[in-house]
């Protein structure tokens, strides 16, 4: 399970299709094409709160 990095919800990979983005080699995935939107304008700021995939390393 990942989780969104904008709105720290749990998202399901597998259901996530199209809402992904690859940034810096990591895939991030969001509950919303709105909460997609948003990391969209500022990447590093959400992708520096920390890990996206807890647990897990890629
Ligand atoms: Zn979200």
């Amino acid at each position: 399970m990942a989780v969104d990095p904008v709105c720290k919800t749990p998202v399901n990979p597998h259901t996530a299709k199209g809402r992904m983005i690859w940034y810096k080699g990591a895939p991030y995935y969001f509950c919303s094409d709105d909460c997609k939107e948003k990391f969209d304008i500022n990447p590093p700021w959400y992708a520096a709160k920390g890990p996206i995939v807890p647990g897990a390393t890629r």
